[in-house]
């Protein structure tokens, strides 16, 4: 049932391709660097758009264009089936290879079609994390009142440089708000944990990573402790994802459980994990998955 190799979630749902960078964590974008030798060979929306992309079309920068994808929607409704017939939800990253917030006239297009296919897909908890938090108020579909049950909000906030972007995502009604402090590039002790449910920790990976201090991964994981928030250590810097899962020689993934939300729980590692009738904040009910 899982697809990807990101540990925190079961799949990865791009709606478009493309972005422009606007953060030093942007500095070594993997969706930009692998988008000729990977993207462009897979079934990804028209076949004229695709020729284009395989001849150079760029679709990365503020004038480049961003092409809409065809498969993945098709997928999203596969898992919501698949999810529903198991009588599970699965958990889906949203925007591996774009940004759903950025300012971009062909992103403002396809957005509402976005949260069409996300409103249907119940059985699906959508993780969906931008760089952009300043414009989440203004991304947000009309009827998002207190938030959708089946979105998670989040944020990536590589170092204090960025840590504005939090207040944003505080101040955005979501059922579950979360932090991606990944690529770590830097201490991130500034920044408040107020409204955070989730933080996960990451050293970059891939080619030219960055290296970490890992001392930045045990402030992180102390005041995630000391506040009672779920803190997910994905991974130390290294070449490749899923190096040094380790902390310390522990191995730490929490998830949370979205406020409102009552159900079955597919683990993004193994096995399922039941989630009762959660009225409090997610914090207090916390899970330990150790996988
Ligand atoms: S926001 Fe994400 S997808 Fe966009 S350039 Fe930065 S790293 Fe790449």
């Amino acid at each position: 049932m899982k697809d990807t190799k990101i540990a925190w979630t079961d799949h990865t749902f791009n709606p478009w391709m493309g972005c422009t960078k606007v953060s030093p964590a942007c500095a070594n974008c993997y969706a930009e660097r692998d988008m000729d030798k990977r993207w462009g060979r897979v079934s990804w929306g028209p076949s004229e758009k695709l020729t284009k992309n395989r001849m150079g079309l760029s679709l990365w920068g503020p004038d480049s264009e961003r092409q809409r994808t065809k498969s993945p929607w098709k997928n999203v409704r596969r898992w919501n089936r698949a999810a529903a017939d198991e009588g599970v939800v699965a958990k889906v990253f949203t925007g591996s290879l774009m940004d759903w917030a950025e300012d971009h006239p062909q992103a403002k297009e396809y957005r509402p079609k976005m949260w069409e296919v996300i409103r249907e897909c119940q059985h699906l908890h959508f993780q969906m994390l931008t760089k952009r938090t300043e414009r989440i108020a203004e991304c947000l579909p009309t009827d998002w009142g207190d938030g959708y049950p089946n979105v998670w909000i989040g944020t990536t906030i590589e170092d204090n440089r960025v840590a504005h972007r939090q207040q944003y995502l505080a101040e955005t009604p979501a059922v579950c708000r979360f932090v991606s402090y990944e690529p770590a590039i830097g201490p991130l002790n500034e920044m408040p944990l107020d409204g955070v449910d989730w933080l996960i920790y990451g050293g970059e990976s891939g080619p030219g990573h960055r290296p970490e201090d890992k001392q930045w991964a045990r402030d992180i994981r102390d005041r995630c402790f000391a506040e009672g928030i779920a803190f997910f250590h994905k991974q130390s810097s290294g070449y490749r994802t899923e190096m040094g899962i380790e902390l310390d020689g522990e191995l730490i993934r929490q998830f949370t459980i979205p406020r409102e939300f009552a159900g079955v729980f597919r683990n993004a590692g193994t096995g399922l994990v039941r989630a009762k009738s959660v009225r409090k904040r997610a914090s207090s009910e916390r899970l330990e998955v150790n996988t």
